[in-house]
């Protein structure tokens, strides 16, 4: 029996019944969009969460007894007598607001390792639900979209990439400044409002770079993707170029920059020196 393998099927399992139970709540959110957003009691931002999270947890029990959950809905949960040979980092919806504005980019991101460290993630996925399309990877293994071996994007000119930056913060005065030079050399920003999957973007070369100065991003959120754009050959390290080695736990936050390796050198030097004019 091939552990990784396994895996593989498992976290696809979980995908397939993700799509299967959360597809008549999408389809109702699109019918009235306008009495959906923030709200006790029967909130759908916290229903298609928890909707999810109970069909990965509902996949993962028919394939193993012991398990611990780090989750970005439930914090961590304990199952089975030896929770701590196996972790599963998920973060079931990630793109919430998306989902109930309508917007088709969303995703659900789970990351399978040995200890609660980013470095021991081994197998991986994030899944693109609106269009099912599927990211994986497996230490040493390389990453896939689909059935298809990905890698990033190369030789683009800073003033051709299309670069991600997550700008939603309230400390926006501090993090502003460091990338202004970045911002104003660049033609083509984005940000699509799931990092998971514009992480993987990075990994398959649809976008150049993807930035994430704010150390705001939850390690539940970006397990998964970290492993798919090393995997992919992609360069993911902090915004200081160390890499990143970080205990994973729904309160532990991330800075980082993802890109393909050439324009994460010139991303790195920008950052480190916001004032200078030439690269
Ligand atoms: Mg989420």
């Amino acid at each position: 029996m091939t552990k990784n393998l396994d895996w593989l099927k498992i976290l696809l399992q979980c995908k397939d019944n993700i799509r299967r139970q959360i597809t008549p709540i999408i389809k109702a959110s699109q019918k009235s969009q306008s009495n959906l957003g923030i709200g006790a009691g029967g909130d759908p931002i916290k229903e298609i969460d928890l909707v999810a999270e109970k069909a990965i947890i509902e996949t993962l029990k028919e394939h193993i007894t012991s398990f611990t959950l780090v989750s970005e809905e439930s914090g961590i949960i304990e199952y089975g007598e030896n929770p701590d040979k196996n972790f599963l980092t998920i973060d079931p919806i990630d793109g919430t607001t998306n989902v109930i504005r309508g917007i088709p980019f969303f995703a659900t991101s789970i990351a399978v390792s040995t200890r609660p460290a980013l470095s021991t993630v081994h197998t991986a996925l994030v899944a693109d639900l609106f269009h099912n399309v599927t990211y994986i990877a497996q230490k040493g293994r390389g990453s896939y979209r689909d059935n298809s071996r990905i890698s990033p994007s190369e030789n683009i000119p800073l003033e051709e990439a299309i670069i991600g930056i997550d700008l939603n913060t309230y400390k926006a005065e501090k993090i502003i400044p460091k990338l202004t030079r970045l911002i104003k050399k660049t033609k083509h920003i984005r940000h699509l409002g799931a990092n998971a999957l514009e992480i993987c973007y990075v990994a398959n070369g649809t976008i150049d770079a993807f930035v994430d100065i704010r150390g705001k991003l939850r390690t539940t959120d970006m397990a998964a993707a970290w492993l798919i754009s090393k995997e992919a050959g992609a360069k993911i390290t902090s915004p200081e170029g160390k890499p990143l080695d970080v205990k994973l736990a729904p309160q532990n936050k991330v800075a980082f920059i993802a890109a393909n390796p050439q324009i994460h050198k010139i991303i790195l030097k920008t950052i480190e020196n916001p004032e200078k004019e030439k690269l």
